[in-house]
């Protein structure tokens, strides 16, 4: 089974990044072509590349999808496995949303993905023999974390330096004791 746990910081990592969000920051676009292209850039970036690379996790690195969500009843964006679904708002079609949905990408690219199709490629009696998967935690401290130095190489370090008062604002955990990037 997979065992996802609990997301204790989604609603602080928003609140946090909203301020930089509605900053000078941050950028917006205004088509969806323009976020394809942000996210094929980022992607394609030496620096992916090499963190990738330095974790052995080359096989995930692969181009990520980016659609328009259309759906009137929710505005925010969702991440599944290799497509970014990003609401159609100025807020959500900016550079800091797509790095926030890019670093989900990675951080599962990093941490499960391995796991979880070696998990899906078993019988049925496998499966419920298996040990469990530790989904990590959304917003957890590792996430932050991706996330942060997304920032700070994309957006500079001043976006960076806004983020971490914010995350320490709002007692947003995002260190970690073994450096993922
Ligand atoms: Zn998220």
């Amino acid at each position: 089974m997979i065992n996802y746990q609990r997301d204790n910081q989604r609603s602080k990592t928003y609140r946090s990044e909203a301020v930089i969000n509605r900053s000078d920051h941050n950028h917006r676009f205004t088509t969806n072509d323009q976020c394809q292209e942000y996210a094929n850039e980022i992607l394609s970036s030496n620096y992916i590349f090499k963190i990738y690379e330095k974790h052995n996790k080359l096989h995930n690195l692969q181009a990520i999808r980016v659609i328009p969500n259309k759906s009137k009843r929710t505005s925010s964006n969702y991440s599944q496995s290799r497509k970014i679904l990003l609401s159609q708002t100025p807020y959500h079609m900016s550079k800091l949303a797509l790095l926030h949905e890019i670093a989900h990408q990675i951080h599962y690219d990093l941490t499960v993905s391995d796991q979880i199709r070696s998990y899906l490629k078993l019988t049925i009696k496998e499966m419920a023999e298996a040990e469990d998967i530790e989904y990590p935690e959304f917003h957890g401290r590792e996430f932050n974390h991706i996330f942060i130095h997304l920032v700070k190489r994309f957006l500079g370090k001043e976006a960076k330096r806004a983020l971490a008062a914010e995350f320490k604002k709002n007692k947003v955990k995002y260190t970690v004791s073994k450096a993922l990037f």
